[in-house]
């Protein structure tokens, strides 16, 4: 079978690798644009991993590919995992007794259930709604998701898998790229892994954008004396962080800016200033923001990077729809997405 993927982030380089190791591999020509790379979400991302989502299809895609990860000497050292657990308060209302269990299967013994008072005391998540409950787990932390792609596409160089540094221009459903030298090029399937560039590329080859959006993701670095703090998410706010060095915690909250141009991003300083002061809320002390990163990803509803059909032949497809959390599923979605292709 020979396969064209276009987009060379942490979805597309995963997929092609699932493809071209597969135990009858196809071949697979991977597009990964100009260098547009420099300012993927991949790139930009903060690699937050861990087994627990609310939702429990979710956090069986979390915790396969964490669970993978860590049974891999090769992958702890392509995507330089580090092991700082996670502290999950979900939002008031979110059940959490299904995920619990995916998660205890797949990584026995990591997660545990907490009360508002061991939030406060152990992790010092002060000013939590009544009632609000965290799911605390050993084995979790980040990953870098730049250096998992940077070492996946190194492995496909030396392969046979096939690296073209070209744009595409538009995908039809025949299944062909054009690319942006004018070249028309066919295979068996072509699958669209062009993360917040995909709903443009879609509309520019006249098909339908499903209802996949770019939004924009963004993050501060901040000095807030939170050394000894685990990565969390608190769901109610919606604010999480992690540590990135002495000093140094990354601090976002969601952004409502949707429909971005990836090209054309820039800072949102009103959310800035919401993250600060939601973080000092929280933690009780001074935050101050240092360097804001603003980027990007492809959303969907509901949400999850998967394998979906576009067009009517059967042949072409999105591998995208990560919305702003594919770090942590990546790894298990793409083994998923790579069956359904062969
Ligand atoms: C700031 C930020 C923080 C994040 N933090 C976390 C986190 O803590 N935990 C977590 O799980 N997830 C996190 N995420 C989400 C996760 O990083 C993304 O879901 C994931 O990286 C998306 O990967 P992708 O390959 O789909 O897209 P991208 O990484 O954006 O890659 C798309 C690629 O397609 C290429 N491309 C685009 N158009 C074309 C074209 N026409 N021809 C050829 N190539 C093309 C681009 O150059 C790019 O390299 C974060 C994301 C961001 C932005």
């Amino acid at each position: 079978m020979r396969i064209a993927i276009v987009g060379g982030g942490i979805a597309g380089a995963l997929l092609a690798l699932r493809l071209t190791r597969a135990p009858r591999p196809a071949e697979v020509d991977l597009f990964l644009g100009e260098a547009t790379s420099s300012r993927d979400a991949s790139r930009a991302s903060g690699g937050m991993v861990r087994g627990f989502e609310p939702d429990p299809a979710a956090a069986r895609e979390a915790a396969e590919s964490l669970a993978e990860i860590r049974g891999s000497a090769t992958l702890r050292e392509w995507s330089g995992y580090r092991e700082t657990g996670s502290v999950y308060v979900p939002a008031r209302g979110a059940g959490t007794a299904d995920s619990l269990k995916i998660v205890d299967h797949l990584l026995p013994g990591s997660a545990t259930l907490v009360d508002r008072a061991v939030l406060a005391r152990e992790h010092r998540l002060r000013n939590l709604p009544d009632r609000a409950i965290g799911v605390v787990e050993r084995h979790a932390g980040h990953i870098s998701p730049h250096r998992l792609r940077t070492a996946v596409l190194a492995e496909l160089a030396r392969t046979n898998a096939v690296l073209h540094l070209t744009k595409v221009r538009q995908v039809t459903d025949d299944p062909a790229v054009r690319t942006a030298g004018g070249a028309t090029l066919r295979y068996d399937a072509v699958v669209v892994a062009a993360g917040a560039w995909t709903p443009r590329l879609l509309a520019d080859s006249g098909l339908p954008g499903e209802s996949l959006r770019s939004k924009q993701v963004q993050y501060s670095v901040c000095q807030a004396g939170l050394d000894d703090l685990r990565p969390f998410v608190e769901g109610n706010s919606g604010l999480y962080g992690r540590w990135m060095r002495p000093g140094a915690f990354l601090l976002g909250l969601p952004s409502d800016r949707w429909d971005v141009d990836p090209d054309e991003i820039s800072r949102d300083r009103a959310l800035t200033e919401k993250v600060v002061t939601h973080a000092e809320r929280l933690f009780g002390v001074p935050v101050r923001a240092v360097r804001t990163v603003a980027s990007f990803d492809c959303y969907r509803d509901p949400p999850g990077l998967a394998l979906r059909p576009l067009g009517t032949a059967g042949r072409l497809y999105t591998f995208t729809g990560g919305s702003g959390g594919a770090a942590k599923t990546a790894v298990a979605a793409s083994r998923t997405a790579a069956d359904a292709l062969l």
